[in-house]
C-alpha cells in the first residue's frame, strides 16, 4: 500500500494493523477464507468506476463493451464449474442472491420451508428478524435430538402437512453431508420448487468433495467468499427455465448496478477454482476438518454429530462448563479466531451460545496440513481447558511464522 499510506494514515494504520492480524493469527471461522494476491489485484482496481446497469450485451450506460468481456467470462466459468445451465455473477452478496430468488419466484405470504437458524441454518432462510421471515411464511426443519442429523423424514413430513411453495434447503452451521437428491424427490413429490443455498460448500462441491445440488435443485445459490475462496460477494445458478424471473429479480428487481470489479475478482478465483491445484486444496480443507474434529474429539471436547463431513465443526462446551462467548473471547487473547454459536437445543441466548464454530478453509489456504490441525487442537485445548495460554500462544506463534499469508 503505497499510495494510501501518505494520503490517509488512519486507514492505512487500521489496514496495517488487520493485516498483522491475519498473518499472525489463526483465522478459524468457517465462512472466512484467504484470497489470493490476484483476486486482491482486481478487486481493488479502477473497473469500481464503471456503471453498468443491465447484462452483457444490454446496458442501461455506454461503455460497457470491456466490463462485458469479464461478466461474460465470469458467467462462463461459473456454469463450467457446476455445470449450471445459467448464472447470474451479480448479486452483492449471499442474502441478496437469496432475496432476488424469493422476489423472482414467490409472492408475499407464500408458505416456504427452510432449515431452522438454531439447527444451523441460515438468516436469510427464514428467520423471524430477516426480510426473508417478514414477507415469506417460513416453516423450519431441523435436525434430529438423539443423532444430531438432518431429520429427512419430518422434512417429508412438513412437506406433506404444509404444501410449500418453495424448499430452501443449505445451512451455515452444520457439519455434515446434505443429501440434496433426497431432498429434491420431497420438493418434487410436493409440488414445490427447489432452491439450494450452497455458499458454505461451494468449493467442497466444485471440488467434488460434497454432492452437489446442481442436478436437483431448480435453483442454486452462493456466496464467492468462503469455501470459493473469491471476493465477498454472491451468485445464482438455474435451471433455463427460470433464467429470465432471476435476471430480472437482480436487476433492476433487487438491485442497481453492478460491482464490476467483484465481478471481476470472482472470475479470476473461479479460474482457480477450475484448476488440479483447487481439488487438492478442498479435499485437504475436508482432512483438515476431519483431522482437528478427531484432536478435539480425543482432548475431550463434544463434537455436534461427533464429528463432520465438510469444512466445519460445531463444539459443544457444556461438558466443560464454558459458554461460546467465553471460549470465542479467550481464544481470540491466544489470537486464535472462532465464532461463539448456539448448538441446536441450546439452553444459553444468542448472545451468550453453548458452542463455538470452527472451520479450515482459511488455515488450509495457507498450506496447513493434518499435522498442523493436531497442534491447533492442542493449542484449542492448552488454551480452554489447561487455562495455559502462554503455551497455545507460543503454538499459533510457530504455525503462523511458519505457514505465512501474504508475506514472500
Ligand atoms: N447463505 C448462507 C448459507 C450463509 O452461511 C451466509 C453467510 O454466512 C449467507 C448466505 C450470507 O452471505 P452474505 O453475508 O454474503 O450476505
Amino acid at each position: 500500500f503505497t499510495v494510501i499510506k501518505d494520503y490517509d494514515p488512519e486507514i492505512y494504520a487500521a489496514m496495517e494493523k488487520e493485516l498483522n492480524r491475519q498473518e499472525n493469527n489463526l483465522e478459524l471461522i468457517a465462512s472466512e477464507n484467504l484470497v489470493t494476491k490476484q483476486v486482491i489485484e482486481v478487486m481493488g482496481s479502477h473497473l469500481t468506476n464503471k456503471y453498468a446497469e443491465g447484462y452483457p450485451g444490454k446496458r442501461y450506460y455506454g461503455g460497457c463493451e470491456h466490463v462485458d468481456v469479464i461478466e461474460t467470462i465470469a458467467k462462463e466459468r461459473i456454469e463450467k464449474l457446476f455445470g449450471a445451465e445459467h448464472s447470474n455473477v451479480q448479486p452483492h452478496s449471499g442474502v441478496q442472491a437469496n432475496m432476488a430468488v424469493y422476489f423472482a419466484l414467490l409472492e408475499t405470504g407464500d408458505t416456504v420451508m427452510g432449515m431452522n437458524l438454531a439447527h444451523g441454518g441460515h438468516l436469510s432462510h427464514g428467520s423471524p428478524v430477516s426480510m426473508s421471515g417478514k414477507y415469506y411464511n417460513f416453516i423450519p426443519y431441523g435436525i434430529k435430538e438423539d443423532t444430531e442429523l438432518l431429520d429427512y423424514e419430518e422434512l417429508e413430513r412438513l412437506a406433506k402437512e404444509h404444501k410449500p411453495k418453495m424448499i430452501v434447503a443449505g445451512a451455515s452451521a452444520y457439519p455434515r453431508e446434505i443429501d440434496f437428491e433426497r431432498i429434491g424427490k420431497i420438493a418434487k413429490e410436493v409440488g414445490a420448487l427447489y432452491m439450494v443455498d450452497m455458499a458454505h460448500i461451494a468449493g467442497l462441491v466444485a471440488a467434488g468433495v460434497h454432492q452437489s445440488p446442481v442436478p436437483y435443485a431448480d435453483i442454486v445459490t452462493t456466496t464467492t467468499h468462503k469455501t470459493l475462496r473469491g471476493p465477498r460477494g454472491g451468485a445464482i445458478l438455474c435451471k433455463a427455465e427460470y433464467a429470465k424471473a432471476i435476471d430480472k429479480a437482480v436487476f433492476p428487481g433487487s438491485q442497481g448496478g453492478p460491482l464490476m470489479h467483484v465481478i471481476a475478482a470472482k472470475a479470476v478465483a473461479l479460474k482457480e477454482a477450475l484448476t488440479d491445484d483447487f481439488v487438492v486444496y478442498q479435499k485437504q480443507v475436508a482432512l483438515n476438518a476431519k483431522a482437528l474434529s478427531e484432536k478435539l474429539m480425543e482432548k475431550g471436547f463434544k463434537l455436534l454429530s461427533n464429528g463432520t463431513d465438510n469444512h466445519l465443526m460445531l463444539v459443544d462446551l457444556r461438558n466443560f462448563g464454558l459458554t461460546g462467548k467465553h471460549a470465542e473471547k479467550i481464544l481470540d487473547e491466544v489470537n486464535i479466531t472462532v465464532n461463539k454459536n448456539a448448538i441446536p437445543f441450546d439452553p444459553e441466548s444468542p448472545f451468550i451460545t453453548s458452542g463455538i464454530r470452527i472451520g479450515t478453509p482459511a488455515v488450509t489456504a495457507r498450506g496447513m496440513k493434518e499435522a498442523e490441525m493436531a497442534v491447533i487442537g492442542e493449542a484449542i485445548y492448552d488454551c480452554l481447558i489447561k487455562n495455559d495460554g502462554q503455551a497455545a500462544k507460543d503454538k499459533v506463534k510457530s504455525l503462523c511464522e511458519k505457514f505465512p499469508v501474504y508475506a514472500e
